[in-house]
């Protein structure tokens, strides 16, 4: 048996929201503190890392998208009875999967009413709104989002997007019929910029029976400002009581920087002193040649305890792999970190500059849900 629940604990200054998910799976209990991430993951697997790295991580759950398992149809790994928990080797966790990479999103045709098209390392390819679900029954993953008619041209009519609407709220419809009992279903809100049909998507989405949502719909080249407005349009009319894009995210970020040689180093905790730091260095500068600190002095990751920022950029210049390894340890624990403290932050009332930055990197939230 398994079940699932969201506890709303507390709602301080309007923008922040603390909760608790609950997943229950033969017996077992996961419990996902929010806001916090679903750890982003490529093929199943944690860029940079290895299980064995993973175990310094304070993770709590993974994203898995289906477009990399593409390559054959059906991929393999349906063909494993014992679930993509397993399959994966990651039992202890929530998993939520999705259909495309919407973080690395790459812009080909248009789908139909039948499919959506994905990128695979061997091309394009087709899933159907049937085999998705099939898929899904067959993984068992705790939770997955719905299939959703995404836009990848820039600035699309809107008559394109009534049609994305209409085809994502179709295929919900469909998906939560026939998804197995015990699977959660997250229905996805899009609309684009078009005012009027990001209403009717959240409106119409959370008259289903969905366990939460997933926020869509954004282009890269929105402003944060942008985006931030056509978000609020969505979460007013999203209920408070389920979880809602603003309280899980992923970790596409800290990957990212890491490929790229950086390290982050934003501030986590305030120290009632206004002082400014860096958000990130890059290890790539020959600056770095002679610099015996950790990344950071008081970060408690398996990096800064052991390496000075002289050999990561030393490994880095020689391309050795282990370069990206100890990069995306200290990445990725100080992303979670930054969630942590942004938890403790809602807890105490204490709208510290961290839960400040927190707003200008992911919106806000009106709470003024109409349906609650
Ligand atoms: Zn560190």
């Amino acid at each position: 048996m398994s079940g699932f629940s969201f506890n709303l604990l507390k709602i301080t200054d309007p923008r922040f929201r603390l909760g608790k998910i609950i997943f229950s799976r033969n017996k077992h209990e996961k419990i996902l503190d929010t806001p916090n991430c679903f750890v982003y993951t490529i093929r199943g697997s944690v860029p940079h890392l290895t299980p064995d790295n993973l175990q310094t991580i304070p993770a709590d759950a993974f994203g898995i998208t289906l477009e990399h398992f593409l390559e054959v149809q059906p991929p393999s790994s349906t063909y494993f009875m014992g679930g993509i928990h397993k399959f994966l080797n990651l039992e202890e966790y929530p998993l939520f999967f999705d259909v495309r990479d919407s973080e690395k999103l790459q812009n080909i045709s248009f789908g139909t009413d039948k499919y959506v098209p994905v990128v695979t390392s061997h091309g394009c390819r087709k899933v159907t709104l049937e085999e998705y679900i099939r898929y899904m029954n067959i993984y068992n993953p705790d939770i997955f989002a719905s299939m959703t008619d995404l836009i990848t041209v820039k600035n699309p009519g809107l008559k394109r997007v009534k049609k994305s609407v209409d085809r994502t709220l179709n295929w919900l419809d469909e998906t939560l019929e026939h998804t197995k009992e015990g699977i959660q279903v997250f229905g996805v809100v899009t609309g684009y910029d078009k005012h009027e049909e990001r209403e009717r998507s959240a409106k119409e989405t959370a008259n289903r029976n969905v366990a939460g949502f997933v926020l869509n719909g954004f282009d890269l080249d929105m402003t944060s400002k942008e985006r931030l407005d056509l978000m609020k349009i969505s979460l007013k009319y999203l209920p408070r009581n389920k979880p809602r894009g603003i309280d899980i995210f992923n970790t596409s970020y800290p990957s990212d920087m890491t490929s790229l040689g950086h390290a982050l180093t934003f501030l986590l905790i305030e120290d009632g002193i206004q002082h400014r730091r860096e958000k990130f260095i890059n290890l790539w500068d020959d600056k770095y040649r002679t610099d015996f600190k950790p990344i950071l002095d008081e970060c408690k990751c398996y990096t800064c305890q052991n390496h000075k920022r002289a050999y990561i950029h030393h490994l880095l210049k020689t391309h050795e792999m282990l370069a990206t390894v100890l990069l995306m340890s200290h990445n990725l624990f100080h992303y979670l970190q930054f969630f942590k403290t942004i938890r403790k932050s809602i807890n105490l009332n204490t709208f510290t500059n961290t839960a400040i930055q927190f707003i200008n990197m992911y919106g806000s939230d009106d709470n003024d849900a109409s349906n609650t």
